[in-house]
């Protein structure tokens, strides 16, 4: 009955056997099912439920093949700390070692991806299980589990009386931090000449926005939001210095790390991108988490949110406030500039095919301030990161800690699912690098048949990194067979993805021009029950800026 929900909302997947039956009990006790035609994108899109509400979402999927395709959701939710639910048939147990239908080893598999993955004993243990499985999956760092359910069990008759009820877990504990470690770390940063507040994802999760932007006004710290931190506090805040990214992080003498793990995103926080000597201040829910790769200068284990309460309750007693006009802020401040002004001078060369801060400086000026931004792919991502602005806390979802391609469209659906029920004038806009789109781009049918009003944008340049144009194209394959002489990283030259939108009742729009670009972002967001997709053709050889530093950079090890 209903009361087993335990506020599982939402599930995604692809039914046929053993487990169409469960997709339809699902949908008797009220919980949203969506199909899906990959589980991969199925298994994103449940975990982008967890991380948007704080709860699970479940992906149900078949055995053997379909439970495979799953993994790569597990993974990348138990990557980025996110919570989820997986439920997969599995073959008959009085079949096993038979070579039953799509047999495979899930439960053993699936201990590498999940902070728990079991299979009920018998049905009446099954309530107690999920239990468990909502609660792992919530407690602590977050996670991904997984529950195998064997096919026979999906028919087996039960008696009701033998099952027993089981209650809803309690909301996490919330954990904070030892007082001694609270004073110890105020008294860093009160000393401390060029401090800088990293935010991140697990701020983002913790619900922590109010909190963070009051310790930031409060002391009038410099801060950085990782990707997904964006808009926790707002990028529009004057605090903000992710224009001067890397200057921030190489010269800051303490840094204060709420929610971001020092792995290739940070740069490891080893120098050259940061200071030798420079003192991290660690806050995480997971105590393994803290010392890794640089030995902290002081270590708050607790939740983000409680946390910060605590630092600001230190900070209302003894005043720390960095003045405006200190020499580190005037660094910061000019090398922000200064980044600006190279980004605007890209943004407004005239020349076509458009470059990708065109293109992403036409869609900024249109797209509204709340809306959820989607992105993936690699030039799409880094670029589009740094010039479209967030506002307001998880309204960014993309690539994440494992940099997955293919997450975009099962993220944007479950962030238009949750919009749908409690934000309906809340636009969903996914913006993918042409490459990453076709990792689900079927999953346009999916958008369509549940009428949701997503907005896609493909940043289209023929190729993974860079691609071909079409006379290029031609001039490679006089070569012979492409197999043999196309560069691996080249798509289709002008591949009309839109027509993908169109096929399924969508609006689709093929955009040369920043004219044409304009018009059909105006149209796709007056429209706001109809899918759209605009496939906006860049030049093919347009680039990044050039960067201080190369990618990954860990060059004193
Ligand atoms: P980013 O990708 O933004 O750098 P990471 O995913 O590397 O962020 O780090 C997020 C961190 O946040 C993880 O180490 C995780 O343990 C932590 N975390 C998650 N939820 C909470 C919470 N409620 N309180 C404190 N830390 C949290
Ligand atoms: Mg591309």
């Amino acid at each position: 009955g209903a009361e087993l929900i335990l506020n599982v909302e939402y599930m995604f997947g692809i039914v046929g056997i053993p487990v169409t039956e469960i997709a339809i009990a699902a949908q008797a006790v009220g919980i949203k099912y969506v199909g899906m035609r990959n589980e991969q994108a199925a298994c994103y899109a449940a975990s982008a439920v967890g991380y948007l509400t704080g709860r699970p979402g479940v992906c149900l999927v078949v055995s053997g093949p379909g439970f495979l395709h799953a993994l790569g959701g597990m993974a990348n939710a138990t990557v980025n700390c996110w919570p989820l639910i997986v439920i997969g048939g599995s073959s008959d147990r009085n079949q096993e070692t038979m070579g039953a239908f799509q047999e495979f080893p899930q439960v053993e598999a699936g201990r590498l991806y999940n902070k728990l993955s079991v299979r009920p004993s018998s049905l009446e243990a099954i309530p107690a299980v999920i239990e468990k499985a909502v609660r792992t999956s919530i407690y602590g760092r977050p996670g991904s589990c997984y529950i195998d359910i064997p096919g026979d069990f999906v028919n087996l008759q039960v008696n009701k009386s033998s099952v027993k009820y089981v209650e809803c877990c309690l909301p996490p504990p919330i954990s904070t931090a030892e007082s001694s470690a609270v004073s110890k770390a105020t008294s860093i940063i009160a000393l401390s000449k060029q401090p800088l507040l990293i935010i991140g994802k697990g701020a983002a999760y913790s619900h922590a926005e109010n909190n963070i932007r009051k310790l930031v006004d409060l002391c009038g710290l410099p801060f950085l939001p990782t990707p997904m931190a964006k808009g926790v506090v707002p990028d529009n805040h004057p605090n903000c210095v992710a224009a001067a990214r890397s200057t921030a992080l190489q010269l800051a003498d303490v840094i204060i790390l709420l929610g971001a793990r020092l792995n290739w995103i940070l740069h490891f926080g080893l120098p050259p991108r940061f200071q030798q000597d420079v003192k991290v201040i660690q806050i995480d829910i997971c105590s393994e988490e803290l010392g890794n790769n640089v030995r902290p200068a002081a270590t708050l284990l607790g939740d983000i949110n409680a946390v910060t309460g605590q630092l600001l309750e230190e900070f209302s007693k003894r005043s720390v406030k960095y003045p405006s006009n200190s020499e580190w802020w005037k660094r910061l401040r000019e090398k922000m500039l200064n980044n600006e002004e190279r980004s605007k001078g890209l943004a407004l060369q005239k020349s076509l095919p458009m470059n990708y801060y065109t293109a992403f400086h036409h869609i900024r000026e249109l797209i509204p301030k709340d809306c959820i931004l989607v992105s993936e792919g690699a030039n799409t991502m880094d670029i589009g990161r740094t010039m479209l602005p967030n506002y307001y806390p998880r309204q960014r979802l993309d690539a994440g800690t494992f940099g997955t391609m293919g997450v975009g469209l099962g993220f944007a659906i479950a962030a238009a699912m949750i919009a749908k029920d409690q934000t309906p004038e809340k636009r969903v806009i996914c913006i993918e690098g042409d490459s990453a789109f076709g990792f689900s781009g079927m999953e346009v049918e999916t958008i369509c048949r549940y009428n949701l009003p997503i907005l896609i944008i493909i940043i289209n340049n023929n190729g993974i990194y860079t691609g071909l144009g079409a006379d290029a194209w031609k001039e490679m394959l006089k070569f012979g067979d492409p197999a043999t002489c196309v560069p691996p990283v080249s798509l289709l030259p002008n591949s009309h993805y839109e027509e993908i939108m169109s096929a399924f009742g969508g609006k689709g729009y093929f955009v040369e021009t920043p004219e044409e670009l304009q018009n059909a972002l105006k149209a796709s967001l007056t429209d706001k029950q109809t899918p759209s997709l605009i496939n906006v053709m860049i030049d093919p050889q347009s680039d990044r800026k050039k960067q201080e530093f190369p990618w990954l950079t860990r060059s004193n090890l």
